[in-house]
């Protein structure tokens, strides 16, 4: 049992090379850069709230359980153990179980779901079966996680296939871009990844083994944009009165800023619906 919680104990080990800058860390750069999660959490805590408030508050679970994937991604990183690999999976498994029982669109429901409640209380049966067998296969977490991604990708592009006879609407412009921006950085962060894992002879010779520690921040930066285009999506289905659109903060004619959803209904339009 102990051994579970050993340094290396873990089967994986990043192309970075190990205890190069601490004797403590066994990846440094991997480690360090998982603080990307603990600065845009907040700030994206923050820029959800005026839709969580209208919609459901169960949607800053997604941003408060990114805190804990930044911090279980430290203590793996740090320690390259089995238990550090496990918890940042299964906290990555519950990110996208919320994900989906909060934003599936409720037309592509299977036919045997009557209501969002229903469905939700489904994902977190499947989320829990899934979360107790990966203690007994391992390789159980990493199925469900690429299962649940190429899911969440199929329904995304159908999704935006709607939009596509409205792309002389401004608005609609706006969320073609921001499905370009999340599906681009998304390609890029999986190709950091997949490089780091598979490459890795050839970064080394390169000296340039970083690649997983940019992985971590572009999969949250990519996460900043999916989570707030799919909210988005949702929020012009479930809440039309409240006006919802698309915004960049710190400012909205900056090329580099998180997205977010403004809404601009107020209580007195919305009384008049
Ligand atoms: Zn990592």
């Amino acid at each position: 049992m102990a051994g579970m919680f050993a340094y290396e104990s873990s089967e994986v080990d990043w192309c970075e090379d190990n205890y190069k800058h601490s004797e403590n860390v066994v990846e440094y750069f991997n480690t360090m850069s998982s603080f990307v999660f603990f600065v845009v959490s907040p700030i994206m805590l923050y820029l959800f709230h005026p839709y969580a408030r209208e919609r459901n508050l169960a949607v800053h679970l997604v941003w408060l359980l990114m805190i804990f994937v930044g911090l279980f991604s430290m203590y793996f990183h740090m320690t390259l153990s089995y238990v550090g690999q496990m918890l940042d999976e299964i906290s990555i498994l519950w990110v996208l179980a919320i994900g989906y029982a909060l934003w599936f669109p409720r037309r592509h429901f299977p036919f045997f779901v009557k209501d969002r409640t229903t469905f939700s209380r489904m994902v977190l049966a499947i989320t829990v079966v899934t979360t107790l067998s990966s203690f007994i296969r391992p390789t159980a977490n990493a199925y469900a996680l690429n299962c649940f991604a190429l899911h969440i990708l199929y329904s995304l592009g159908l999704e935006m296939r709607r939009y596509a006879p409205l792309t002389w609407a401004a608005r609609t412009r706006r969320a073609l871009r921001l499905a370009q921006a999340s599906v681009g950085l998304w390609v890029l962060a999986i190709s950091c990844w997949i490089s780091d894992r598979f490459g890795c002879s050839v970064w080394q010779k390169l000296n340039f083994c970083y690649l997983h520690g940019i992985w971590h921040i572009l999969i949250v930066v990519a996460t900043a944009y999916g989570s707030t285009l799919v909210a988005y999506l949702d929020a012009s289905y479930e809440i039309p009165h409240s006006l919802p659109s698309l915004q960049y903060w710190p400012r909205d004619d900056w090329a580099l800023g998180l997205p977010y959803i403004a809404l601009r209904g107020t209580a007195k339009t919305r009384k008049g619906c």
